[in-house]
């Protein structure tokens, strides 16, 4: 060995979780030149220290890998803090001052646009227009719920869409009605449209600005690469395209390219010469995001046996597929072949079924390609679809956040479900077991995009905000933290085909690493989600710090 250079950053005294393949810990880690040089002890680590290293001493707390986001909606989420921000609050009457609040606030905006609403905060999950007209008279509004499947709208906003009892519900979504038909202020799915084409369209400086808020969001909890679930050429496709290309992007970002379900295999060779126009710096448009269904708490989710009435009665409704699970196996080859990456939405268990089959179709088509098809939420896998996973190569894209008791859970999936298939959401202790490769996300602005409160979920199945007070949500799905730490870390890396570079603290790979304020590992000190990241290093190079970092 020849006598190295100094190193630009030497963290001591910490402790080090490499998650490399035997999951061994470090005190030390120095980074030299973006990529890491000595992972190991102090005594290894302290030769590199020269007279302009940064050293940064740990005493005992944590450091991981990056974190990765699977499946996030860094635009959105930046877009709900420019707007009408309900995220994060609860209750119709808290909504409604928000609202109120939001138009005396902003007089000249001819449209009131929002977010964040939750369903079970409105009887039967669906909101009313009243509230909102006596609140916004005269001026439309548009709010999209949480998880973006539904929108809450007042008179006028129908009133200039024209839906009236007379308009038919559109193929993919549904207008909420009263006994006589007439539209009560609930629009669901592709029924949203009928009043969001009306809304106006974002600049582009609120796209790139958004984006800007949300990778200093993500950035702040540790996130330093994510692939963004839906880009779009107008909205999120501008943003990357504007910010990267200013050199401004300083996460790794993969694009899932959105699949418009209206179209056919015409679009595909858009989406290649998307794949090759728009990729630029760190971001790159590999993926394509195809939405097999919608949710379960609206019933628009794809189920294999009905959804039950409110009497605990099958239903005729077995939600909807979204695209035809016969073409889906075609396109799905395609794009294989391709290169691209199938990213599916899928919640119910026979959305989760359709894009296995499509994935298998595509095998059998193209044998095995390094695709990494992956497919998110898989809220409820039938139990023979469990061992499919690693059979076909397919990750499990788990957004653990959602695995607990509250009340879109309770109230609005649970009895619908029946007691069976309820018991078959969130399986993540069995997908491992079947030998599944397991990345997480947040799909953040849907739900927080802190990995530390997701990893509590999926290692307590209780959220930190029923700590102590709900039982664990089908105890026997809870994982261990290192599972949960390694699915943000090396599961998210594979998935985004980053795992040559990062996922792991070894030699060779780039210094994206994560300081907590804390040992993560130890329960005295306080719950998973409690702690806190103190400082974010992409290359070596810090994205987040605070003050904590150094105290
Ligand atoms: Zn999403």
């Amino acid at each position: 060995m020849t006598v190295d250079r100094p190193a630009d950053l030497v963290l001591l005294g910490g402790r080090i979780a490499t998650m490399d393949p035997a999951r061994s810990w470090a005190t030390a880690v120095a980074i030299r030149d973006g990529r890491i040089v000595v992972v190991g002890d102090d005594a290894a680590a302290r030769p590199l220290v020269g007279p302009r290293t940064r050293v940064i001493e740990l005493r005992g707390r944590t450091v991981t890998p990056g974190f990765g986001d699977a499946h996030v909606h860094p635009v959105h989420g930046g877009l709900a803090r420019l707007r009408c921000e309900l995220h994060g609050s609860r209750g119709q009457e808290t909504y409604l001052a928000i609202v109120a609040a939001y138009a005396a606030g902003h007089p000249d905006e001819p449209w009131i646009h929002g977010s964040g609403w939750q369903m079970d905060d409105f009887p039967g999950g669906v909101p009313g227009k009243a509230a909102l007209d006596r609140i916004a008279p005269d001026r439309p509004v548009f709010l999209q719920s949480r998880d973006g499947h539904s929108a809450w709208v007042n008179s006028r906003a129908l009133e200039l869409a024209g839906v009236t009892s007379g308009t038919p519900d559109p193929v993919d979504g549904r207008i909420d009605r009263d006994s006589d038909g007439g539209p009560v202020g609930g629009l669901q799915e592709g029924a949203m449209d009928l009043v969001a084409r009306l809304v106006p369209a974002t600049t582009e400086d609120e796209l790139v600005e958004a984006l800007r808020l949300g990778q200093a969001e993500l950035h702040s909890l540790g996130i330093t690469n994510w692939q963004d679930a839906i880009v779009t050429p107008d909205m999120e496709e501008v943003a990357y395209t504007r910010l990267a290309g200013r050199g401004e992007l300083t996460g790794r970002v993969i694009g899932a390219l959105w699949w418009e379900r209206a179209r056919g295999a015409d679009q595909i060779d858009e989406l290649v010469e998307r794949r090759l126009r728009t990729a630029v710096g760190r971001y790159a448009p590999t993926s394509v995001k195809i939405m097999q269904d919608g949710v379960l708490e609206n019933f628009t989710g794809a189920v294999l046996e009905p959804y039950l009435g409110p009497d605990g009665r099958p239903t005729a409704n077995r939600g909807l597929s979204q695209v035809n699970p016969e073409a889906l196996k075609g396109y799905v080859s395609r794009i294989d072949a391709l290169g691209f990456q199938p990213h599916f939405h899928a919640i119910g268990e026979r959305a989760v079924r359709e894009a296995l089959d499509a994935v298998e179709a595509a095998r059998w088509a193209n044998g095995v390609t390094d695709t990494r098809p992956h497919i998110a939420h898989i809220q409820v896998v039938h139990p023979a679809d469990v061992t499919r996973f690693r059979r076909l190569g397919v990750v499990a894209n788990a957004q653990p956040y959602w695995a607990c008791h509250e009340g879109q859970m309770d109230n609005l999936t649970i009895p619908f479900l029946g007691p069976e298939r309820a018991g078959w959401q969130y399986p993540f202790r069995t997908l491992r077991a079947a030998g599944a490769s397991l990345a997480m996300g947040s799909d953040w602005s849907v739900s927080t995009a802190n990995p530390l409160l997701e990893m509590e979920v999926a290692v307590n199945r209780v959220s930190d905000l029923s700590r102590g007070e709900q039982p664990p949500f089908l105890p026997d799905e809870r994982i261990e933290l290192v599972d949960a730490l390694a699915a943000f870390t090396a599961g998210t890396a594979w998935v985004n085909h980053l795992d040559r570079d990062l996922g792991s603290l070894e030699v060779g790979k780039t210094g994206d690493l994560v300081v907590l304020d804390r040992d993560l590992f130890d329960r005295d000190a306080g719950e998973i989600g409690e702690a806190r990241v103190v400082g974010t290093f992409i290359d070596g190079i810090p994205v987040f710090e605070d003050a904590a970092l150094e105290g």
